[in-house]
């Protein structure tokens, strides 16, 4: 094979382009490489030329050919076209050559600098990009040589570390210079595993240094390679005391909030609304419903899917409507859930909600807890309510049936009494001598009977009349009414010597003959129960907030505790008719009249030494 062929095969075989042109750039001969570099066969190559395969646009086209023309080769950076007009930068190396008698050619190399361009881009970038990154950084980052020699820091190093160690970074001095002296020896046999391949970290504690306070720094040491080769190390030094702050009062919340969890026996929970996450704490979960907490955490639809199905749709559109409502930061709800025993547990649920900058839920923290019983004692309070409603009514009406019976008897027994007696009167009156002693005596009997009927009867109309009248709301001067009680029993208090106490008495309101009839009956006890010696009546009051509190108190005879309560019954009497006249129901109107004023009534007293009568007056 001749030199030729041989040099032939080479350029046929080479990876770059090659191709020879005459000075005019029509192509006379290239090889393979040159026409797939840029998607052409041989002969579309040569079509398409020198100016169809480098962009004439190509900036320092025109100075290459001019170079060209005057020292007879060149090479240059230039922008080759490829046959789908894609563009792509190209290293060309030309050379003008002329035979002996034979026209000038040009021989062109051309390489695809395409990857090249890329790599070199992509460092010139990333070193642009890591130095930027590296001065914009709070961490400090610095490099130092195998002999422990700063040689190069960021910016934040430069500002920061004389506020950080006291002692600040410099090129050129050994980095054990800004140590803390106890340091160095452990610092040195860190720096010589360092050197030695190895990457360390430390957390430091510098104690407060000048003004500064104590920091707390996260150091990183790693070895710097070239070539398989260390040649120095990289420090990196973060400042983590907000962060360690914040982490320890993350614990003591989490702590707090494990703690609060455990003491309660509410199921306590925490969704993380945005993941649609729950996280549960405490052992109310399993203590309340049955249920293991960390199985329930593996299912995202566990609580929603133990609701009552009649109780969810309401229960989480009412959730959704306070969840997106960014002025509301609380939830409750009542609703049923079933338990792991299958039945259903009333629930109380609430939660406070925490929300980002924009008002959207992020999480809700909150406790649930089982109401069931309450929920029972509630629905029993109102049956229970209502049964005792439902027996008031009934009481009510016979109370009334009863009064209405009391006072149409009472009433209509009137007439026929009144005949009695005028008949037995007029029975005496005109056969008085016709008679004998003992029919005479009997009528007497009989008229006395008579008699005792028309009190009894005035004293039920009285009681039935009490409930009748309504009107309960004059101004009553009780002064004017005492006098006027005097006045009533004026007689029997000179025949009896007795005589009244009052202090200056209130105005009320209430009903005045209602009023009137209840200070008469009590002091006509006062007077009828007296002993031996001058009967004493006091009248005196309290005044309180809501009401008057009355006193009668009277030196009489006294009566037996066992009776206290029992006197106020109508009809009932401790003594005979013999002893002291009366009804019984004397004190029965007076209960009736003080609790138609909204008042009580009650009596303290000693056998023996008198009688105590309280009664109250509501100032409504
Ligand atoms: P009456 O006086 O007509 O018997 P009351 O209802 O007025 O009926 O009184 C009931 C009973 O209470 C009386 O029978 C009497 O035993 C007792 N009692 C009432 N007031 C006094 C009093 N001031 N001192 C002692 N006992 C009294």
């Amino acid at each position: 094979m001749s030199d030729y062929s041989i040099y032939r095969v080479m350029i046929e075989n080479a990876l770059d382009a090659f191709f020879l042109t005459k000075p005019d750039g029509t192509i006379l001969d290239a090889n393979a490489a040159a026409c797939s570099m840029f998607g052409y066969s041989l002969e579309e190559f040569k079509i398409a030329g020198r100016q169809g395969i480098i962009d004439p646009a190509s900036p320092g086209l025109t100075d290459f050919l001019q170079e060209r023309k005057e020292k007879g080769k060149i090479t240059c950076e230039l922008v080759g076209i490829k046959n789908n007009g894609e563009k792509f930068p190209i290293w060309v190396s030309s050379v003008i050559f002329k035979e002996e008698g034979k026209e000038e050619k040009t021989f062109t190399i051309i390489q695809d600098i395409t990857e090249r361009k890329r790599k070199e881009l992509e460092l010139r970038t990333s070193e642009a990009n890591m130095r930027m990154i590296l001065d914009n950084t709070d961490e400090l980052f610095i490099i130092i040589d195998p002999n422990l020699i700063i040689i190069n820091f960021n910016k934040a190093t430069a500002e920061k570390s004389k506020q950080l160690l006291g002692v600040p970074f410099e090129k050129g001095k050994s980095i054990l210079d800004s140590a803390q002296p106890e340091r160095i020896p452990l610092l040195k046999q860190l720096y010589a595993e360092v050197l030695g391949g190895a990457v360390r970290r430390s957390i430091v504690e510098v104690p407060p240094i000048h003004n500064n306070p104590k920091v707390i720094l996260d150091i990183r040491y790693s070895p710097i390679y070239e070539n398989g080769l260390i040649v120095g190390a990289i420090i990196n030094i973060r400042d983590i005391t907000e962060a360690k702050f914040k982490e320890v009062e993350l614990l003591r919340t989490n702590e707090r909030f494990f703690y609060a969890a455990k003491a309660t026996n509410d199921a306590i929970w925490d969704w993380d609304i945005q993941n649609d996450k729950v996280f549960r704490v405490g052992d109310g979960l399993k203590n309340i419903f049955g249920y293991d907490k960390d199985i329930a955490a593996m299912d995202d639809q566990f609580w929603i899917k133990r609701v009552h199905p009649d109780d969810a749709d309401r229960m989480i559109s009412k959730r959704n409507k306070i969840l997106y409502n960014s002025s509301e930061l609380y939830w409750e709800d009542e609703y049923r859930f079933r338990k792991s025993d299958g039945t259903y547990a009333h629930v109380f649920d609430k939660g406070y909600i925490i929300r980002d900058v924009d008002g959207a839920p992020i999480r809700m923290i909150g406790a649930t807890q089982d109401v069931s019983e309450r929920k029972e004692t509630e629905a029993l309070l109102v049956e229970l309510n209502n049964r005792l409603k439902h027996r008031a009514e009934e009481l009510a009406n016979s109370n009334i049936e009863l009064e209405r019976f009391a006072y149409v008897a009472s009433h209509d027994l009137q007439e026929p009494l009144r005949m009695v007696t005028s008949f037995l009167q007029l029975l005496k009156k005109r056969y008085e001598e016709k008679l004998d002693e003992t029919a005479l005596q009997y009528i007497a009997f009989a008229v006395d009977g008579a008699e005792r009927m028309k009190i009894l009867i005035k004293d039920l109309l009285d009681y039935s009349r009490v409930g009748s009248n309504t009107d309960a709301n004059e101004n009553i001067d009780l002064n004017l009414l005492l006098q006027e009680v005097k006045n009533i029993f004026s007689k029997t208090l000179d025949d009896v010597k007795a005589h009244i106490i009052v202090s200056h008495l209130p105005i009320v309101k209430g009903n005045r003959t209602q009023l009137l009839q209840l200070f008469q009956n009590l002091i006509s006890n006062a007077i009828k129960y007296h002993k031996e010696g001058t009967p004493t009546i006091q009248i005196n009051y309290t005044e309180k907030e809501e009401e008057y509190l009355f006193e009668i108190k009277d030196n009489g005879i006294g009566i037996d505790p066992a009776f206290h309560e029992k006197i106020f019954v109508i009809f009932h009497r401790l003594h005979s008719r013999s002893e002291y006249t009366g009804t019984g129901i004397g004190l029965a109107i007076c209960k009736k009249i003080v609790e138609r004023h909204h008042g009580k009534i009650w009596v303290k007293s000693v056998v023996g030494q008198g009688s105590s009568f309280f009664f109250t007056l509501s100032k409504r």
